[in-house]
């Protein structure tokens, strides 16, 4: 099992002039050798497709021919011809499109594996060792991270201007404690889960608290580039359009990094404290076809939640329930009676047939839950 884990880069003004001149050489080496098969199939079709071995063996003539290649970090040259020969793989095996060359318009990155120890942490995890950069700067990570353990890195600059980087590391499957419990979990807008044993989570309501500052800086935006536009200016230079636009970008991003945080610390805590994590299948949930705007706000949380429970249960031993939500807002989970359809203003009711006190979300969690039992059963 590898992990990706992604963490926030400062590097010095000398540091990001070299990794802007890697972005720039990789991608050219990428669309070197594009080109190069192009022309090659275009000459002969009857040739067979390079095998990544041969086209690496035409790296060190490139890099005669282009001496400020060896200005970079040759692991992240290589890299990037192991891609396009992946891509190509890929293609021949109809997984995906014809590679593309690649522009500066596309998100900027570089590839660079682990070669003895060449990518290291210090002992506080506050600097990083990269090839060619050095040591720089970051923001530690959580988690201690095992040196040993580091696969590969891949170097990003957001639409921000930000830099960070994924380190790939090989994780062990850890598998926790056996706990015997078993939860159902209930999904909602202004409580973001809701568990089966009276847990809530609240909304973190992250659009609220940015509305303002996003509204503010897309505002001056869309005004800049109109004035640009008008004063003949290419976008690209137009330095005030640009702030506003790493303003926008930053402020999204601080938004989804707010709620991975937030997501992975629900799900830490649910996959250590049981077992079986039962949860409702968003396909047939109901809750996606309204399309208010705080719902599909919402539905991002959710998915994002689904998917970081399916492999936090892989990793841990633990087990993940899909099950169809069907009617369990209206059933009783104390003895199954069925009440009917409620409003969503009604938050607490009784049921008529064995007198229990719902909440209603947790009533829900509760059917969640039991559903998910019966079909471990079956099972
Ligand atoms: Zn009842």
């Amino acid at each position: 099992m590898y992990k990706g884990i992604e963490c926030k880069i400062y590097p010095n003004q000398q540091q990001a002039d070299i990794i802007q001149m890697t972005f720039g050489h990789t991608r050219f080496i990428w669309n070197q050798m594009l080109g190069m098969l192009n022309e090659r199939y275009q000459n002969n079709k009857t040739l067979k497709m390079l095998s990544y071995a041969r086209l690496s063996s035409l790296i060190p003539q490139l890099k005669r021919e282009y001496a400020w290649l060896k200005d970079v970090d040759s692991v992240a040259i290589q890299c990037s011809v192991k891609r396009l020969s992946e891509t190509f793989e890929r293609f021949f095996k109809g997984f995906c499109r014809y590679p593309k060359f690649k522009s500066k318009k596309h998100q900027q990155s570089y590839l660079s594996t682990i070669r003895g120890q060449n990518i290291r942490f210090n002992p506080n995890q506050r600097y990083i060792k990269l090839p060619k950069l050095g040591w720089v700067k970051c923001k530690p990570s959580v988690r201690h991270i095992e040196n040993e353990r580091i696969q590969s890195v891949t170097v990003k600059q957001r639409a921000s201007g930000k830099y960070t980087i994924s380190i790939l590391v090989a994780s062990e499957n850890q598998v926790l404690a056996k706990t015997g419990k078993t939860v159902g979990i209930d999904l909602g807008v202004s409580d973001f889960a809701i568990t089966s044993a009276g847990h809530k989570y609240p909304s973190q309501k992250l659009h609220l608290k940015y509305q303002k500052q996003l509204h503010y800086w897309e505002k001056r935006m869309a005004r800049r580039r109109e004035k640009a536009k008008a004063a003949g200016f290419d976008l690209k230079d137009a330095k005030n359009y640009q702030k506003a636009r790493q303003q926008v970008a930053r402020i999204h991003e601080k938004i989804a990094n707010k709620r991975k945080d937030y997501i992975h610390k629900v799900t830490t805590e649910l996959v250590e404290t049981y077992d079986v994590i039962v949860v409702e299948d968003l396909k047939t949930s109901n809750l996606l076809k309204d399309h208010k705007l705080a719902r599909s706000i919402a539905s991002q949380s959710w998915r994002l939640l689904r998917d970081v429970l399916t492999y936090k249960c892989e990793i841990y031993g633990k087990q993940l329930l899909c099950v169809n939500p069907y009617k369990t807002s209206q059933y009783c989970s104390n003895c199954g009676y069925d009440s009917g359809k409620k409003p969503l203003a009604i938050r607490h009711w009784t049921c008529p047939s064995c007198h229990t006190n719902h909440d209603r979300d947790i009533n829900a969690a509760e059917n969640i839950r039991n559903i998910g039992l019966k079909q471990a059963l079956v099972k």
